[in-house]
């Protein structure tokens, strides 16, 4: 197929997601065609490295011949059948074996196919176990800056404004805390913003909201130590240990969004293993197939699912499904992913990694356009702002972050940007020396926009 006739139907044709498509149509954009190991290759053959991990997901690398062999032999014995009262195998294998690297407590495995979906059901089953208890608590407990998808349940527990404002009509009610870490920069500054210290005040905040509505409140909702969509905006430390200690007290769920955080991203398996926190129902998506299929699970304590237990005529059981739950074809990318994790030791060899990250990343403080760089493990935030002391941004219609993203094309790297927040969120099988291509593109293509004003 021709690029140029490719380009037109794209245009033509084609509605991308996040995407001012009046914008779209007069660019020139990238059409990919073929991925190996941290690479993309467009349809003009170009390579770039996929900082982003192609929205976050890809763990190690294209075209990764294990996870390729995995889903080709599982399409030459069946490439879906339903779950939906059956099972199939690679689904069973792939419950139990999540369930083994789980945090402690979380015991059965519920399949979907997206992240917003996991989220989804994290909350209908929230409300329905307390249902199911006799209770009524249709409250949850949500941060300002969340991000957990784009469904209507997963936006209402969602906070940026911006994605979020226009559907609130459509969305139910909740309770939303302020965002840690921009309270934590207004109240203790930038420096300390991320102190133990700072948690205990956070979760002096979340007791008072579960003392006066606590009967109420079916669950806490956060993401997993950072608000990856808002800005990559870490959490304190310890947050997640005082949302746990502060929910069991109050007898309220803790949902905690592991979607982006989840398979090694933070330098954990999952990131709440950082603080030692187990939490009563964990949403997975993005990474669990190494960023081949759509896939996502919700897991859950034995607690919450014995809620659901009963005769068919009770009509306690979680009426939710879709088509595709439990993919025979997803499932196997899935073992496979997690296979590579065990085989190629991906966990024992991060740390060196991203600290060399992190020291690629000092010298961008000193740049005039980088007013923030936030970083926990592989997801790095490098906040791109118009005057450095005040923090004023550019204004939201100049593109401030996609002009620089599509400078770092010119130099091989493909970015995607939040706003004027540059994310680096590579492939965990990134080399440093690849790392520090990333890095350093960057930091060309910011110093090109910056002398471009
Ligand atoms: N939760 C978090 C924390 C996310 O970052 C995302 C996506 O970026 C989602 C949920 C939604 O996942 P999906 O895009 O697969 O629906």
């Amino acid at each position: 197929m021709e690029r140029e006739t490719l380009d037109r139907w794209d245009k033509e044709y084609f509605w991308h997601p996040f995407t001012q498509m009046g914008v779209y149509v007069r660019e020139e954009n990238l059409i990919f065609e073929k991925g190996e190991g941290v690479y993309l290759y467009d349809v003009d053959g170009r390579k770039y490295i996929d900082a982003i991990s192609s929205l976050w997901c890809n763990i190690h690398g294209h075209n990764h011949p294990v996870i390729n062999r995995a889903i080709i032999n599982q399409l030459y014995k069946v490439a879906h059948t339903t779950t939906l009262g059956n099972s199939n195998v690679p689904a069973t294998l792939l419950a139990k074996r999540l369930v083994d690297i789980a945090p402690d407590g979380l015991s059965k495995v519920f399949f979907s196919e997206d992240g917003a979906e996991a989220m989804e059901i994290a909350v209908k089953m929230a409300y329905h176990y307390f249902k199911n208890k006799g209770e009524e608590r249709p409250l949850f407990v949500t941060l300002q800056e969340a991000y957990h998808g784009d469904t209507l349940g997963a936006v209402s527990i969602g906070g940026i404004d911006l994605f979020h404002s226009t559907y609130k009509p459509l969305l139910f009610e909740t309770i939303k805390l302020p965002c840690p870490y921009r309270w934590a920069v207004s109240n203790f500054g930038r420096e300390k913003a991320l102190d133990e210290e700072v948690s205990k005040e956070y979760g002096r905040i979340m007791e008072k909201v579960l003392e006066e509505n606590g009967d109420k409140v079916a669950a806490v909702v956060m993401e997993s130590g950072i608000q990856g969509a808002a800005g990559m905006l870490p959490f304190p430390k310890g947050l997640l240990r005082v949302a746990r200690d502060v929910t069991k007290r109050f007898g309220v769920l803790l949902i905690l969004d592991e979607v982006a955080t989840g398979f090694g991203r933070t330098g954990a398996m999952f990131s709440c293993m950082r603080e030692g926190v187990s939490p009563d129902i964990m949403a997975l998506g993005k990474g669990i197939t190494g960023g081949y299929m759509p896939l996502a699970a919700t897991l859950v304590t034995d607690e919450i699912y014995q809620a659901f237990l009963g005769e068919l005529g009770d009509q306690k059981h979680f009426y939710h499904g879709h088509t595709y739950t439990g993919n025979n074809l997803a499932c196997a990318a899935a073992l496979a992913n997690l296979d590579i994790f065990e085989k190629e030791k991906v966990l024992e060899r991060l740390p060196e990694k991203i600290e060399r990250l992190s020291k690629f990343l000092e010298p961008l403080w000193d740049h005039p356009l980088v007013g923030d760089i936030r970083q926990l493990g592989f997801m790095v935030g490098v906040e791109v702002v118009k005057d450095k002391k005040t923090m004023e941004p550019f204004p939201y219609g100049e593109g401030v972050g996609f002009k620089i993203a599509k400078l770092a094309r010119k130099r091989g790297v493909f970015f995607r940007p939040l706003g004027d927040v540059m994310v680096i969120m590579p492939p965990l099988s990134i080399t440093i020396e690849e790392l520090r291509l990333v890095v350093r593109a960057l930091e060309e293509s910011l110093e090109e926009f910056y002398r471009s004003l």
